[in-house]
This record gives C-alpha cells, structure tokens and sequence, in this order.
C-alpha cells in the first residue's frame, strides 16, 4: 500500500474546475472526492466526462482532515440529514491506496457523533479488515454499494475477469451487521448485459444482499468517443443528461426478477434501496413520484407514507428565506416546481423536506422514471400535462409580481 501525497495547487489547477472542487451535491447525496484517479479502466466510467479518464494512479487534492472539516462546514450539510457519498466521481473507495482514507474519513465523521447515510460505492477488493473496520462504527448509517453488472466483456469492464468484486459481496456479507449491502445492478445496457444469462449471475450475487437498485448508463460524447475506439457496440442514438434504461428493457428485468424466486427486493432509485435497507422512509420523497413505489414491499411503502409531508407555501417561502434562495415555486401533490435553482440547491432543498423539488424545465414525465426519453413513448397526454404546468406556472408567477 503506497502513502498518497497531496498535490500542489498548481498540479491541482491543471484539473476539470469540477474535479478541482471536492465537494458536489449529487441526487443520492452531499458527495467528498478529495482523492481523483483509479487504475480499473472501465470503459464508460464517467471520469470521460471530467477528462480524468487517463489519471490510473489516485492523487490527493487535501489531507482527509481538511476534507471532512470542508464537509461538515459546507453550506448543504445538515447534521444528522444530508445524505452523503464518498469517493464516487472519480476513484473507488476500496482501491488499495485509498481504503486507508476512506476509513479514515468515516472514523472522523463517526467520531463526531454524526448518524447522517453514507454511501459507499465501490467494485474493487473488499476484505475481512475493512469490514471490522465499518463494523465498528457507532453513528454513520453506512451502505456499501457494490456495483455489479453481470458484465463479462473485459473490453468493458476489466475488473470482471478475476471475480474480484464477487468476492467482495461474499465478504460483506459474511461479516456485515450494521452496514448494509446493496447490489448495485449497473449500468444495464442493451446487448452488453440484457441476456438471461447475464441476468442470472446479477441474481446469483444478489442473494447476499439486503436490497438491489438497478439502473442504466450515462451516454455521452465523451464515453462514447472511447467506446467506439474499442470496438464496443453502444446502441443508443443522441445523447442526454439523464441515463439511459428504455422501457422495453426495463420490463425484461421485471419479468427475469419475477421468474428468479429471489426475495431480495428490487429498487428503481438508489436513495429507495438505501432508505430500505435502513428500514428509514426514502430521502429523496420518491414515495411522492408514487408510480416507483409498485415494486416495493408493504413495509416500506407504510414507511415512506408515514414519513411524508408535502410543505405549505408559507413552509416553502420561509425554507427558501433561511437558505437565501430566490425561486417562483409551484407546490402540487408529491414535488414542487421550482425555477434556475440548479441541482445542487435543488437538492439541498430536496434533502432538508424528504420532498422531491423539480426544475420547471426538466419535467419528469409520467412512466419514464427520470430516465433519458430514448426507448420511452412520448405521449401527447404527457405533452399536454407538461403545457399545463408550465401554464400554471407562468400564472402563479404572474398573481406573485402583481
Ligand atoms: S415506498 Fe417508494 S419512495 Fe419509499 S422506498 Fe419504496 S419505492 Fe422508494
């Protein structure tokens, strides 16, 4: 194991500006990445998008003291609240170099008393004393999501060709008690993935698990542009921000998940499987987007119910007052509109209610599960509900100013 170095701020600087800064408000949480760089080469990790893809060897941007000080006095973080993640934009957590830091990270935010999620997601060797290690933390709520896809094609991802990462899940789950296990199923791609075969391993693995969250992958130029100079079939057309999973697709999974008797339950959205897993309601408020809420078992769904409060306006405009942001708002039944917030302030606010808050430019159309529209039918009932809040919208804002 080799003692990683922080690097000078001229290094740094060379850096993406977003890798630069090491700490991100992402939908599943509050996320720390003062360490950059990993050697597992997959080949659509999203580090194409930073131009970081190239970095094998992980660097330090700060000491994990300054990082966790930088966290805990950071304007999104919330005591006990905010959701956090660790290391997930641009290493793995559990590579030989950094394990020592994510420890170490944990031990500190632990020792503060702190009770807040943390998500840890990771694909890389996971032993017996790195489990000691998070077993013997008294506060976090630690989930470590294994990332698994049933992948063979070394081409994709290399780290498939040792059983690395099965190995991992078998460990964890042997000496796991208070943290907690999630299969995390991805990306499932069409014609990498999609065959009953490879489905079958992903259940093989899940058996270990306490929950599985499934999702699709992120296609953009960038990760493209590498696929295809290694040959490997991408079958989606334009790009999008959001993931892509087609709907044809997804009822593959269901109908596999169905026939496979597995009895570990199935999640469409990571927070879910977390929330799960903890037996706490979902933080993000997806009970409020409740056509996600058709696979999850009963006693969650009484959960999520019982833990769910749509704001009032006065609540809504007195949150936005204390947090110094400047929005024209919408509440309906299950989210709220809001306009040019931006995610991450979108997010702090999502966090603080356990309500989802939308951007009245990015609509989440019904059936769709805030997935990329490629392999979804755009309806016109969906077309016209769309024109009607934004209708509303504009009218609210309108009655505001008069
Ligand atoms: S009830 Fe709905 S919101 Fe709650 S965890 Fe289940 S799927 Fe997520």
């Amino acid at each position: 194991m080799k003692n990683l170095n922080v690097i000078s701020e001229d290094e740094k600087k060379s850096f993406d500006p977003l890798l630069q800064n090491i700490i991100a408000y992402r939908k599943s949480g509050l996320s720390l990445n003062h360490i950059i760089g990993c050697s597992l080469d997959c080949a659509y990790c999203v580090r194409h998008f930073f131009d970081n893809f190239e970095m094998k060897e992980p660097q330090m941007l700060c000491s994990d003291e300054e990082a966790v000080n930088q966290l805990v006095n950071h304007q999104f973080f919330i005591p006990n609240v905010t959701p956090l993640q660790l290391f997930n934009r641009a290493t793995d957590p559990f590579l030989t170099d950094v394990k020592k830091h994510t420890h170490e990270v944990l031990r500190r935010l632990d020792g503060m008393g702190l009770t807040n999620q943390v998500l840890v997601i990771t694909r890389a060797k996971v032993t017996k004393e790195d489990m000691e290690l998070l077993e013997q933390l008294k506060n976090l709520h630690v989930s470590l999501l294994v990332t698994y896809s049933g992948i063979t094609d070394v081409r994709i991802e290399p780290i498939a060709k040792n059983g690395i990462t099965v190995h991992s899940i078998e460990t964890i789950a042997r000496y796991k008690t208070r943290t907690k296990l999630i299969l995390y199923w991805r990306p499932i791609v069409v014609g990498w993935n999609d065959d009953p075969a490879s489905f079958e391993r992903v259940f093989w693995m899940a058996r270990y698990a306490d929950a599985i969250v499934y999702t699709g992958y992120y296609h953009r130029p960038e990760n493209h542009a590498y696929l295809k100079s290694m040959g490997i079939p991408v079958p989606y057309g334009d790009f999008a921000r959001r993931k892509f999973l087609p709907n044809e697709l997804e009822n593959r999974i269901f109908e596999a998940y169905k026939n496979s008797g597995l009895t570990v339950p199935l999640f469409r959205k990571t927070s879910c499987g977390v929330a799960y897993a903890h037996r706490v309601p979902d933080y993000n408020g997806h009970w409020g987007v409740n056509e996600l809420c058709d696979i999850c078992p009963k006693e969650q769904r009484d959960l999520c119910d019982k833990g769910y409060q749509a704001p009032t306006r006065d609540e809504f405009q007195k949150l936005l007052d204390v947090y110094n942001y400047d929005t024209p708002f919408l509440i309906e039944d299950g989210h709220v509109w809001t306009e040019g917030l931006g995610e991450e302030r979108r997010y702090h606010l999502q966090h603080t209610l356990g309500y989802q808050i939308w951007d009245i430019e990015k609509p989440h159309f019904k059936n769709q599960h805030g997935r990329s529209p490629f392999g979804h039918e755009q309806t016109k009932e969906n077309e016209a509900w769309y024109e009607d809040i934004k209708r509303q919208f504009t009218n609210d804002i309108k009655k505001e100013d008069d």
